[in-house]
């Protein structure tokens, strides 16, 4: 097993705190707004300066360990450079995110051999990297992959494989150096390392996008391309979907950073707008029906995504497994908030947000990208209905009542957070899905994927409940994220608690009923059961919390 998935203990706070520093003083030499709007239109690719963020800067060997040359960085470290760099530019971010997903293959299954060369060499020349999944036919179903690796026999042994077929929508595709390439071999699919240059490999031009147009996309194209049988990863066929299986945790938390940067970026222009913008005789920042529309639940869901974020991360580099049901719930939860906060921030800039100038725009669409790459929304809703699902029915229904009750706990040591609001959201939850269990629900796709959406809100508001308990007591991480104050933090958590609560009253009624799972006669016997009426009480004091959330944001921009 790598290092990665036993636990990294990543870096210090002062060390971390410095490589942000650094990442924000090179944006704003390298890359001031208008460059990035230039970028966006003429939708060229930095190539000099993606460069320099590697050479120069050293970003890439944040993720690469101190034995192969690199700084070891962990998951929760990666997370925070990923927010920050989205925040400024989410198809910079994207090119080096290429390069972090390109060798996580090899991080995480490649021999010793391998990664000391291969991580080597991208620590020490800054090389860049794409990483060669996706295909024509195989987007969100790899195992569809067509692409194929033959291997070459002399004296009945394999010297090497022949590459035949073709990649899609491959982020650095045009500009890597060295590229991991997914291929079907005769033990299966396997990951192959290879470089640039090789007779054979070619790319398409780049695609024309909706958003992160300063990134490169491209096809990849293999017609007998030779690679020797040391491009293997791990040295074994048939590993491929494992090893791919083996960074989803880790790799869906660096998309999860993206949309809540990217969504924080948005919102953040919204609420220093409003402060200047005067519309019926005073500033928009002092309109309730503004503000609690289009500023405060936003501010909310991305602080439910971080909260989730946070946690995956740091049981990650304690050695807790590749979480790949957390990292999918933490990548859901946090590029739905960020796509929500920027279409906000459009329309929280009025006219103004309907142009380049703002910026709002170009960040909501190169936000749209986070809920499709890296595995889509749609995915990520099966994945944690599947595994949850699987909870449920291994422990007859006690997972969520067990976490109920550890909510009660947390309510009780820490009154002021909603983690009584959560606990109910959470009942309602186990009894929800004990009638899908019952009533043969899940037989409709559609209802296990709301299910899905249901669990991502209920754990985030847990996470949530317990980083803002552990604020006020003083006890955050101290590489955490401190941009809400520990008293903020607990009117937020209570927002987005009650937000849940409501999802689950009415979404927890609207499945199960729409599935034909509750006769008539058994409906207040559901709803009881549901929690009906306590759910729908337990949004008393909504309002004035949101008045506190307002506030708060608007006075974290005068301190
Ligand atoms: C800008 C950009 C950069 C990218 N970079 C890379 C990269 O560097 N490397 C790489 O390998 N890939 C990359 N991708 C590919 C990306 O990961 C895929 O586009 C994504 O996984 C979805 O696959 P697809 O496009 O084939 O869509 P499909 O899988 O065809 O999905 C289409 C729609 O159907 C839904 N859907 C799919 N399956 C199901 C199902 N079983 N049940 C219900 N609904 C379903 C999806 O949620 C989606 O809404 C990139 C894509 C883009 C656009």
């Amino acid at each position: 097993m790598s290092t990665a998935v036993q636990g990294l203990a990543g870096l210090d706070a002062e060390t971390l705190g410095m490589i942000l520093d650094s990442i924000r003083e090179f944006a704003e030499q390298h890359l001031p707004q208008q460059r990035l709007l230039d970028l966006d239109r003429s939708h060229d690719f930095p190539e000099d300066t993606v460069r320099a963020m590697c050479a120069d800067l050293g970003v890439q060997l944040l993720f690469i360990p101190e034995a192969y040359g690199g700084m070891g960085g962990g998951a929760f470290d990666v997370y925070r450079v990923c927010e920050l760099m989205a925040g400024i530019d989410l198809a910079i971010a994207t090119a080096v995110l290429a390069t972090f997903l390109g060798s996580d293959p090899i991080l995480f299954g490649g021999s010793e051999e391998q990664k000391a060369d291969w991580l080597g060499r991208i620590a020490e020349e800054g090389l860049l990297m794409a990483y060669g999944a996706t295909e024509p036919e195989a987007g969100s179903d790899l195992g569809a992959l067509r692409t194929t690796a033959t291997p070459v026999v002399e004296d009945d042994v394999v010297t090497g494989y022949r590459l035949n077929g073709a990649k899609m929508w491959i982020s650095n595709g045009g500009y890597a150096d060295l590229y991991s390439v997914l291929a079907l071999a005769p033990g299966g699919p396997t990951w192959f390392v290879m470089e640039k240059g090789a007779e054979g490999f070619t790319h398409g031009i780049p695609e024309d996008k909706h958003g992160i147009r300063a990134s490169n996309t491209a096809a990849l194209s293999f017609e007998d391309v030779l690679v020797p049988a040391s491009a293997v990863v791990g040295g074994v066929e048939g590993q491929g979907l494992v090893q791919a299986q083996l960074v989803f945790g880790y790799t869906r938390l660096m998309v999860a950073a993206f949309g809540l940067g990217a969504g924080w970026a948005g919102l953040d222009r919204a609420i220093r707008y409003s402060t200047t913008r005067i519309q019926g005789g005073g500033p928009l920042s002092q309109k309730q029906g503004y503000t609690h529309k289009l500023i405060v639940p936003h501010a909310c869901r991305l602080e439910a995504g971080r909260a989730y974020i946070e946690e995956t991360a740091t049981r990650i580099d304690a050695g807790e497994g590749t979480l790949n049901t957390e990292g999918a719930i933490a990548k859901y939860l946090s590029t739905e908030a960020g796509n929500g906060a920027a279409d906000a921030a459009i329309q929280a800039h009025g006219g103004y947000g309907y142009v380049r100038e703002y910026m709002v725009e170009k960040i909501r669409r190169d936000v749209r990208i986070t809920t499709i790459y890296e595995g889509t929304s749609e995915i990520m809703e099966m994945t944690i209905a599947r595994d949850r699902w699987q909870a449920h029915l291994k422990t007859r229904g006690r997972h969520y009542h067990d976490e109920a009750a550890g909510l009660d706990a947390l309510h009780a040591t820490s009154p002021r957070v909603g983690a009584d609001t959560v606990a109910k959201a959470t009942r309602a939850l186990a009894e929800l899905l004990e009638r899908a269990r019952q009533q043969r629900l899940t037989r409709h796709q559609h209802v296990l994927f709301r299910l899905g959406e249901l669990i991502a809100w209920v754990e985030g508001a847990a996470a949530l409940a317990r980083r803002a308990a552990a604020a006020a007591a003083g006890t955050l991480a101290e590489k955490s994220d401190r941009r809400m104050k520990p008293e903020a933090l607990a009117a937020v958590s209570r927002v987005f608690a009650r937000e849940a609560a409501a999802k689950l009253a009415s979404e927890g009624m609207r499945w199960a009923v729409g599935a034909d799972g509750v006769p008539s006669a058994d409906r207040p016997a559901y709803e009881a059961a549901l929690g009906l009426a306590a759910l729908h009480e337990a949004q008393t004091g909504l309002i004035e919390d949101m008045d506190r959330v307002a506030d708060a944001l608007y006075a974290n921009l005068e301190s």
